[in-house]
């Protein structure tokens, strides 16, 4: 049995868990789940946006599903997800990003998203002056090898062939071309058997959009992978499409990639699909990899029987898509 800390959090957070949740009972048995707050709910509770309770079962549990929270308003309030990503160490964000469903007007799209997670433009480090704001952001060696490394890894573990590194280092000279001197060492050093690209984050965002399938898998900095992978979920037909894993040495969180989307919040229109997808990339990482190819294939399945949700112009709210789902399950076995 693997622990899994459920983590709702808020907007629609509650809404797409509980889906990626039903379907993960229906897909397999070897999943015990454990509820916990975090986000406002937390806040109203605790006066902490991610109280120690909380804290203490992620770094218990095999591994945790997360929702997402509404960033805290306030210059005392840290965001809880940078927190958790620090204290956890969780140094590497996989994103795969995929066409389910042929959208009108754009290209199909196959690619997985890695982005540092520890540094860079996204530690909230900054420093007020009587002038305005320094922002800083640093860029180190170590850091750079870790995730260079876990790309490599992930691409021949996942049988892609290509990584294509994407940085900034014409204007950030120094610091993304240390991050881009590292991807280099390590391709020639462990890269063999992979194609190895570089491309600049401007010129990449704008491949991203007209001819996405020349990326099959992208190593880069916080804010770029950020930034980029918001931007290969719009292709894919939009941020309910792209699933999430952050994953460390010893603890692991999957979410879905968009936000708490308080503007459909209540109105079960949420599309359930990134969440349902990053149960999927939880499961293959703790090893259950036949249900978590299951998951994929239901929710491929019931796209392409036409069974579409309301983001992309279909019917299906965020329950009838779940029910679909586990319908599809229901026909296959339980593992
Ligand atoms: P946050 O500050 O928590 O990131 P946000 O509203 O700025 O919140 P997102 O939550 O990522 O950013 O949402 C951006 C837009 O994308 C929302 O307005 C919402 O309409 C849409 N969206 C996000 N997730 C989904 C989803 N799962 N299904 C349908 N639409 C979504």
């Amino acid at each position: 049995m693997k622990s899994i800390c459920v983590l709702p959090g808020d907007g629609i957070g509650p809404e797409v868990i509980d889906s990626a949740v039903k379907v993960l009972e229906k897909a397999t048995d070897q999943l015990e789940f454990v509820h916990a707050d975090i986000g406002g709910a937390a806040y109203a509770k605790h006066r902490s946006y991610l109280p120690d309770e909380t804290f203490d079962l992620m770094k218990t549990c095999d591994s945790c599903l997360f929702g997402a929270v509404t960033s805290p308003d306030g210059p005392d309030q840290g965001s809880p997800v940078l927190r958790f990503r620090k204290e956890l160490d969780l140094y590497a964000n996989v994103r795969p990003v995929r066409t389910l469903v042929e959208v009108p007007n754009r290209p199909s799209i196959d690619l997985v998203l890695i982005r540092e997670n520890s540094e860079g433009m996204y530690t909230q480090d900054e420093v007020f002056d009587d002038g305005g704001v320094t922002t800083r952001r640093r860029v180190t060696r170590r850091a750079s090898e870790r995730i260079v490394r876990f790309a490599i890894e992930y691409a021949k573990l996942n049988g892609r062939q290509k990584i294509t590194c994407v940085h900034k280092s014409n204007v950030l000279r120094a610091s993304d071309g240390l991050f881009l001197s590292v991807f280099r060492e390590a391709m020639n050093s462990k890269g063999a058997g992979l194609k190895s690209e570089e491309q600049l984050v401007d010129s990449a965002a704008m491949k991203l959009v007209v001819e996405p399938r020349v990326f099959d898998v992208i190593v880069t900095l916080n804010l770029y992978g950020d930034i980029l992978s918001d931007v290969a979920a719009g292709v894919a037909g939009g941020l309910g499409f792209a699933p999430s894993g952050n994953i460390g040495p010893k603890h692991s969180v999957f979410e879905p990639a968009h936000g708490s989307a308080p503007d459909i919040a209540g109105k079960g229109v949420a599309n359930p699909t990134a969440a349902i997808l990053a149960g999927a990339m939880m499961l293959k990482h703790l090893g259950l990899t036949r249900p978590a190819s299951n998951v994929e294939k239901a929710v491929a399945d019931v796209y392409s029987t036409g069974h579409l949700t309301v983001d992309i112009g279909g019917r299906h709210g965020s329950r009838s898509f779940t029910d679909h789902v586990i319908g599809v399950l229901e026909g296959g076995k339980r593992q």
